[in-house]
């Protein structure tokens, strides 16, 4: 099977990249065997919070020189200050094209309320999700956290302390309840956040939702509620501030993530619009080389009938999806034996401290400036890496997991697309 782009991987990078090329007249096929860390995600998207040695970033743009010297293997290191501005406005405009509507941008980082009702840095968010400039509080004074009665994946006990305790704002707990979620009640493992979704979102739901928050929360300026709305747009999210006259906003829960799907449903579907090819369910086993170039990819279910094309891209994120795999002999990416960033000594991969930067969260494939794939040595001449199959960065000290994969994919895109000419 023949294709301009081949990719390896379908969360929030190789998506990304087979849709900005195809956006550019690309046939391109993504063959991806799981769930993307998407799915696990806040909704919220990274660019860099924090310097390597722990100082804060406030302006992630500004913050590069600093890194290129503290981290010179980082990808936006090896990208280059100028790209990495550049394709962070890239990223926006895709997203937008996506229907994702988002608030933040590259100049200065926002803060997110999380689901434990601390603030974290970050880039981009939904704009479902509760958020204030780096330097503000939350702008109202009251708030009712309201989770929903059995569904244990989002504890608004939590969030409402430290809300009450670090910003200082009156915070009225409740549970809702809705007998529309009865028969998923029954079930604990059907009682999750996108199922309850797929309820609530039905326009029919709306006014007895309304009704239910308006008991429990009339009072309070500003309503928080679990990320169990709105799987496909802000509709309903909408519908119900309008019945209410007041902010209703989003906090993520525990997986599935409504936010995170979302984004991913988004992606998705734009590439499909517009021609790419998915191939969910399976798995991209060994290629063949000739040379410095990959000649053939074998996969699962296209048995010994090899999917070739001029360009490939790894997207096949870290440990957590097995886009990298450890052994007794150390750490491996799987499919094509490209060269990572490693430590020799397993008792080197982690830190006794949980909280402490583990070292193994910057093991990943080897790039160069091109972010091609290094296998041997050798930067090979049609094979990328691109997200979190790639080393040399903390995507959770750094705070900067979904920059590296949307800057690296739209870095990529730009470059098949200048070496191929027009399609
Ligand atoms: C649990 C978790 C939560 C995170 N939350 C956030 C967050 O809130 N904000 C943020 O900015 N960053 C977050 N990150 C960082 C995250 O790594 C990036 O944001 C980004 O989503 C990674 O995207 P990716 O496409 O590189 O990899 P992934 O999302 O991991 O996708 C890789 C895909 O490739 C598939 N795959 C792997 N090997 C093969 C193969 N051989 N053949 C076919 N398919 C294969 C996998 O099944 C998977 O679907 C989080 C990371 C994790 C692990």
């Amino acid at each position: 099977m023949q294709f301009d782009v081949v990719v390896i991987g379908g969360g929030l990078a190789g998506l990304s990249c087979a849709l900005r090329l195809s956006e550019q007249g690309r046939r391109c096929a993504v063959v991806s065997n799981g769930q993307s860390a998407l799915y696990f995600a806040s909704g919220s998207l990274d660019l860099l919070a924090q310097l390597p040695d722990g100082t804060p970033v406030a302006a992630p743009l500004d913050a590069l020189p600093a890194l290129a010297q503290q981290a010179p293997q980082h990808p936006y290191s090896l990208m280059g200050a100028s790209q990495v501005a550049a394709l962070a406005n890239e990223a926006q405009q895709l997203l937008q094209r996506c229907g994702l509507a988002m608030q933040g941008d590259s100049r200065m980082n926002h803060l997110r309320v999380t689901p434990l009702g601390t603030r974290r840095a970050t880039w981009l968010s939904p704009q479902a999700v509760p958020t204030t400039p780096l330097d503000a509080p939350l702008p109202w004074r009251s708030i009712a956290l309201l989770g929903i009665e059995g569904f244990l994946d989002f504890q608004p006990q939590l969030a409402a302390s430290s809300l009450q305790r670090q910003q200082g704002v009156d915070v009225l707990v409740g549970y809702l309840h809705l007998p529309a979620l009865d028969r998923l009640r029954n079930n604990p493992s059907e009682f999750r956040a996108v199922n309850i979704a797929r309820v609530l979102d039905m326009p029919e739901q709306h006014a007895a939702l309304a009704e239910e928050i308006r008991r429990l929360a009339d009072e309070a300026e500003a309503v928080f509620l679990p990320a169990c709305l709105g799987l496909e747009d802000d509709r309903a999210l909408q519908a119900l501030q309008q019945r209410l006259g007041k902010p209703v906003m989003l906090l993520p829960t525990l997986p599935p993530s409504v936010l995170g799907m979302r984004l991913h449903q988004a992606l998705r579907q734009r590439l499909v619009q517009l021609g790419g090819v998915l191939m969910p369910g399976d798995r991209a086993l060994r290629a063949e080389f000739d040379g410095g170039r990959v000649t053939a990819l074998y996969t699962r279910n296209h048995g010994d009938i090899p999917l070739r094309a001029p360009q490939l891209v790894l997207a096949g994120g870290s440990f957590f999806s097995n886009g990298l795999s450890s052994d007794i002999n150390g750490i491996r990416e799987p499919v094509f034996g490209l060269d990572v960033y490693d430590r020799a000594e397993r008792a080197d991969w982690c830190q006794r401290d949980l909280f402490a930067p583990q070292p193994y969260l910057q093991f990943g494939v080897r790039t160069d400036a091109q972010l091609r794939a290094v296998r041997q040595g050798q930067a090979l001449d049609n094979l990328y890496a691109i997200g979190a199959v790639t080393g040399g960065y903390d995507p959770l000290q750094q705070g900067c997991g979904a920059g590296v994969s949307l800057l690296g994919a739209l870095h990529v895109a730009r470059h098949i697309v200048e070496q191929g000419g027009d399609a």
